[in-house]
C-alpha cells in the first residue's frame, strides 16, 4: 500500500503499518511526497515494521527532474539522496524516484542525462555504503520520460537501478495496451534481460487519453483487467510485491489481494 491507510484514524506510518498487518497485507510503501519524516521516526517505521513482518518500500517526492537544467537536477538529487539516506535507516527493499520531462530535449538527449545523473547517484550511494537500490517508475504521461523501454534501457546501462513497473502507467501511456494476460507477460518479457529475482509493481485504476494518464482511479473503475495480471504473476510464479496507489489505497489493496488468491484457486 502506497502511504497511510485512509481509514487509518491516526494518520502516522506507525499506525499505518500495524493496520496494513490487520488488512492481511504484507507490505508498506512509505511516501515522501508531503515531506520528509524524522531519522528517529525511520528507525521507528523500522521497528514497528520488523515486529509485524511487514516489507517496506519508499517513495521519494513526486517532483523529480533528472533531465531538466543544473538547478533542476541538483534540486532533485538533494531529494533522492535523503529519500535514500531515510530508506536505507529504514532498511526498505526500493526507493521509488520519478524521472524527468523531455521538456525540448530530444528523447536521445534526455535518455543520456538520465543515465548520467543516475550513474553519479549510485556512485555516491555505492561510496556511502548505501545498498538500497533506486527504483525509477515507468510514467503514465506521454510529455514525461519512463516509457517502459526507456526505463528497461536505463536499468540495462545503470547498473544497480531496478524498473518500478506500474502497470496502470504503462497501460495508460500505450492508450489501454494491457488487455489481455499475453499483454501482461509481454511486459514481463520484456524486463527479463536483467534478470530480477523480484519485481516491484504499483497498481491502480487509471484514466487516460491520447496524452497518456489524466488521473487515478479506483481498479473497478478503471479499463485495466488486474485480474489477467495476476493469472500471469501466478502461472509464471513470479516474486513480486504489489503496490496499491489508487485513490482508495487500502481498499484496493486489499481488493488486488483478493484477485490474486482467486488467480491461485483457478490454477490449481
Ligand atoms: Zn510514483
Amino acid at each position: 500500500m502506497a502511504g497511510i491507510p485512509l481509514s487509518c484514524k491516526d494518520r502516522t506510518n506507525r499506525d499505518g503499518i500495524i493496520y496494513t498487518k490487520n488488512l492481511g497485507l504484507s507490505a508498506m510503501e512509505i511516501q515522501f511526497a508531503r515531506g520528509f519524516i524524522s531519522e528517529e521516526e525511520a528507525e521507528e517505521v523500522k521497528d514497528v515494521a520488523d515486529k509485524c513482518d511487514i516489507e517496506l518500500f519508499a517513495h521519494a517526492p513526486y517532483y523529480i527532474n533528472l533531465t531538466g537544467d543544473e538547478r533542476n537536477v541538483e534540486m532533485s538529487k538533494e531529494k533522492i539522496r535523503k529519500s535514500m539516506h531515510l530508506a536505507d535507516i529504514m532498511g526498505a527493499k526500493v526507493v521509488t524516484i520519478h524521472t524527468g520531462f523531455y521538456g525540448n530535449l530530444s528523447k536521445k538527449k534526455a535518455m543520456e542525462r538520465m543515465v548520467k545523473n543516475l550513474r553519479s547517484l549510485r556512485n555516491e550511494f555505492k561510496k556511502e555504503g548505501i545498498e538500497v537500490p533506486m527504483g525509477i517508475e515507468t510514467m503514465g504521461k506521454k510529455e514525461v520520460f519512463g516509457s517502459l523501454d526507456e526505463i528497461i534501457e536505463v536499468c540495462k546501462r545503470v547498473h544497480g537501478v531496478v524498473p518500478v513497473i506500474d502497470v496502470a502507467h504503462i497501460h495508460a501511456r500505450g492508450n489501454g495496451c494491457l488487455k489481455e494476460k499475453e499483454d501482461f507477460q509481454k511486459v514481463f518479457d520484456s524486463i527479463q534481460d536483467l534478470k530480477l529475482n523480484h519485481y516491484l509493481i504499483h497498481i491502480t485504476g487509471v484514466k487516460y487519453d491520447k496524452g497518456g494518464e489524466m488521473y487515478h482511479v479506483p481498479i473497478r473503475k478503471g479499463d485495466m483487467p488486474v485480474i489477467k495480471l495476476m493469472e500471469c504473476i501466478v502461472e509464471n510464479d513470479y516474486n513480486i510485491t504489489i503496490i496499491s496507489e489508487s485513490p482508495i489505497l487500502e481498499h484496493d489493496a486489499v481488493y488486488s489481494q483478493i484477485l490474486l488468491d482467486r488467480a491461485m484457486e483457478m490454477l490449481k
